[in-house]
């Protein structure tokens, strides 16, 4: 059976139907422009700018007292973000937090579980994820007075773009201490089984972290389900906090209680913070793993930002994100065949995460000439263009838009003006 055409009328009647059309209304939007890149940097939303002057209005009016007098008092923010974040991965609400960023949380969590000891000595990882999250883990391999090029297991990937699970499940041998892996790998987008890694590692005595730094926002997760011992995650992706934005970590009900390798006065039980005393009383909660004062006008966009995940549901959201990445693979097949697009992403639903990855030997000379177009996308050297249509503010005829100014551009050869190179940030 050949695939149905997909016209504008197609695409006109999937948005007449989408229950996400009002959503796109909270969101601020270039007229006549395409963001792509949500899975960078997720834009500013009226509840998350809202939530934000309000936290402003609140140091405003109340000055110290803000710490319990805020709308939303300071002093128990953390906790209540991490409350509100925990329907978006299967946790329940105490063993979530609203704290650092993914490589400072990395390093708290490694420094709380990484105890390499007699013949259990190994951090097992993968050679396709993201550098910060490597160095963290050299690092505190370092600080345990040993070598990461004896004791850092990078798994290969076959393909340069997926790993499998059985090549990694492979390498969890006795020597294993720790495993830590993305569950949606960063460049191609492929989602990793997070239930049958746990479970594998757990058999053989390994604790099972996972980065969600491209899942959390776009894919739902459970992971106490699944019995993962830890996760960290950004909230400037998918869950549009704004730059810089606070991020979070959920540990496993089972270790809690357990005293932070990275101790500070804000991993303290709250009754006894201000007692001031020299030996620290951790928290019961995940909050034991918080360090210092919450970066209070950082995680306040947070509270607007999450009230939208409520009233989407995250089901709701990858719903429809899996549809637009299926829109968009198709729309690959029909507009652009013949013009040296290669699609590095998994196809199938369930290995998928929120973005499609394209490889192009041209990647980064048709990067600028989308951005001409109006289209921001999001560039990985040396050969991978992202794009990302976000549940929430893309619409099914804006990838189709999408799309043809890409087909514009390779058929009028307007890429062919910049360089092939990156720049600065990419
Ligand atoms: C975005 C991202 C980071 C960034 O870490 P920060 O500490 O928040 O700057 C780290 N790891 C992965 C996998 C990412 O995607």
């Amino acid at each position: 059976m050949t695939k149905p055409v997909i016209t504008r009328d197609t695409v006109q009647k999937l948005d007449h139907e989408d229950p996400f059309g009002a959503f796109k209304n909270e969101f601020y939007l270039k007229k006549d422009h395409y963001y792509m890149d949500g899975n960078s940097l997720g834009l500013l939303s009226k509840r998350a700018e809202k939530a934000l002057s309000t936290s402003l209005e609140d140091w405003k009016r109340h000055a110290i007292e803000g710490w319990t007098e805020a709308s939303e008092p300071w002093f128990y923010m953390s906790e209540k973000i991490g409350e509100k974040t925990a329907h978006l991965i299967g946790a329940e609400p105490f063993e979530v937090i609203n704290t650092g960023s993914i490589t400072t949380n990395l390093h708290q969590l490694l420094a709380t579980f990484y105890k390499p000891e007699g013949k259990r000595t190994k951090i097992l990882a993968d050679e396709l994820n993201f550098p910060s999250d490597i160095y963290a883990i050299k690092s505190q391999i370092e600080l345990h007075g040993l070598e990461p090029e004896d004791h850092l297991i990078r798994v290969a990937s076959a393909d340069g773009y997926t790993l499998k699970e059985e090549d990694i499940i492979r390498e969890m041998d006795e020597d294993v201490a720790l495993l830590l892996l993305p569950s949606v790998l960063y460049r191609s987008g492929q989602l990793l089984n997070i239930e049958k890694l746990t479970h594998a590692a757990h058999k053989k005595g390994i604790i099972a972290g996972f980065d969600l730094a491209h899942s959390i926002g776009a894919t739902p997760h459970h992971l106490s389900e699944w019995g993962v011992d830890f996760a960290v995650w950004c909230t400037y992706k998918y869950l549009n906090s704004g730059p810089g934005g606070v991020g979070g970590l959920y540990v496993n009900q089972k270790h809690l209680g357990k005293k932070p390798g990275l101790a500070g006065w804000f991993s303290s039980n709250k009754e006894k913070q201000f007692d001031m005393s020299h030996d620290l009383s951790p928290s019961e909660t995940a909050g034991a793993f918080q360090i210092g004062t919450p970066h209070i006008l950082s995680s306040a966009p947070l509270l607007g930002s999450l009230e939208l995940f409520q009233e989407a549901g995250i089901e709701a959201v990858r719903e429809k994100s899996l549809k637009l990445t299926r829109l968009m693979m198709d729309l690959t097949h029909q507009e652009l065949p013949g013009y040296g697009f290669k699609l590095a992403n998994p196809l199938d639903d369930e290995r998928r995460g929120g973005h499609v990855c394209f490889v192009h030997d041209e990647a980064a000379s048709i990067c600028k000439a989308l951005k001409k177009e109006g289209v921001t996308p999001d560039f990985r050297a040396p050969n991978v263009i992202r794009l990302a249509p976000i549940a929430f503010y893309t619409s099914y005829e804006d990838v189709l838009d999408v799309m043809l100014r890409l087909k514009d551009i390779m058929e009028n050869k307007k890429h062919k003006q910049y360089k092939n190179e990156r720049g600065i940030i990419a």
